[in-house]
């Protein structure tokens, strides 16, 4: 059985940057201000994710780490949610199949916190009285300790770090206003430090640089009048005068970080076609759709998604798209 939970562990996680993704996420479900992301050896030693949300119940703390409870699942508001968000609740309890994670957790009015670690989806001891001052840290340790082929081949092959780095830059671009960090263990300097600012160019310009927002134009689509379905999208995108070898496509779809191939590859397609000797483009977006609109299932890490009526969708962008890029060019 504990085979069958470690391979199936090991496809929700695939990779330490799928951790630091699902962990970043808790934080900013709990409510975080300030998320810091601290790694060692590309997240195969040591990922430590620290926030100052609202933290951790004592009495969840003994189930956190299971699969899929129905006390867990409760927590939403609704089934909705759930099923447009792919099956919840497995992220914590596969790391705990493909690594050793501990938890310091501290909840609001409490005068100290809780320290527990967990092995398999349960608790190895019981949480142990501790001080902390807001918020949670989780720690994981030797990530696929029990998977060797695995850890091979993530040694081998360029270390995850800079994925790490990319995920926390496009958290940092949507959510303005949170404070991220992300450093090497022991490292002085944060390889990404974004302030909580109002404006999304500031925020990508703490993250991405001056001259990547000088070639920006902003960009907002609804289709607010068509019967069957509601989306809006607003984002910035670049123009012209922006060079890059290639694109970079930061989508958050009802404020998660997902992948739509199919839109990006449509953005190439209109981009190539509009501005032939223009670079690979720049693109942040964020599209809000009813949830029951969008299917995650396509994929076990949850980030590939397919919308309900994708083409018209797809097509409406694509058309703005176009139309923004002739008038910048004129
Ligand atoms: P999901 O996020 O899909 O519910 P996870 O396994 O990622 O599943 O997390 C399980 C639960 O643990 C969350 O629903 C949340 O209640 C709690 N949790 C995890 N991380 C945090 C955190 N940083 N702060 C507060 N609660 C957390
Ligand atoms: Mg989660």
């Amino acid at each position: 059985e504990s085979v069958v939970n470690r391979i199936a562990a090991g496809e929700v996680i695939q990779r330490p940057s799928s951790a630091v993704k699902e962990l970043v996420e808790n934080s900013l479900d709990a409510g975080a201000s300030t998320v810091s992301v601290t790694v060692k050896d590309g997240g195969l030693k040591l990922i430590q994710v620290s926030d100052d949300g609202h933290g951790i119940r004592f009495e969840d703390l003994p189930i956190l780490c299971e699969r899929h409870t129905t006390s867990k699942l409760s927590a939403y508001e609704d089934l909705q949610t759930i099923t447009s968000m792919g099956f919840r609740g497995e992220a914590l309890a596969s790391m705990t199949y493909v690594g050793h994670v501990a938890v310091t957790t501290i909840t609001e009015g409490q005068l100290h916190g809780y320290r527990v670690s967990y092995r398999d989806g349960v608790m190895e001891n019981e949480p142990k009285p501790c001080a902390a001052v807001k918020g949670t840290q989780v720690a994981v340790e030797n990530l696929f300790y029990n998977m060797l082929a695995r850890r091979k081949t993530l040694q081998n092959s360029n270390d995850d770090y800079p994925k790490i780095v990319d995920f926390i830059s496009r958290f940092a671009v949507h959510h303005i206003n949170v404070n991220f960090s992300c450093r090497k263990h022991g490292a002085n300097r944060a390889d990404v430090h974004s302030a909580s600012t109002s404006s999304r160019l500031d925020a990508i310009r703490n993250v991405y640089g001056a001259s990547v927002v000088r070639d920006l134009m902003e960009i907002e689509v609804s289709d607010e009048n068509a019967a069957d379905a509601i989306f809006k999208m607003d984002g910035y995108i670049s123009n012209a005068n922006y060079v890059a070898k290639k694109i970079t496509m930061i989508l958050f779809i009802n404020d998660r970080l997902v992948d739509c191939t199919a839109l990006k590859r449509a953005i190439e397609f209109v981009y190539s076609a509009t501005l032939p000797q223009a670079s690979k483009p720049f693109i942040y977006m964020s599209i809000k759709l009813p949830s029951e609109h969008v299917d995650v299932n396509i994929h076990p890490t949850k980030k590939e998604v397919s919308l309900l009526n994708q083409e018209r969708i797809i097509e409406t962008i694509k058309n703005a798209i176009e139309e923004k890029l002739m008038n910048s060019n004129t």
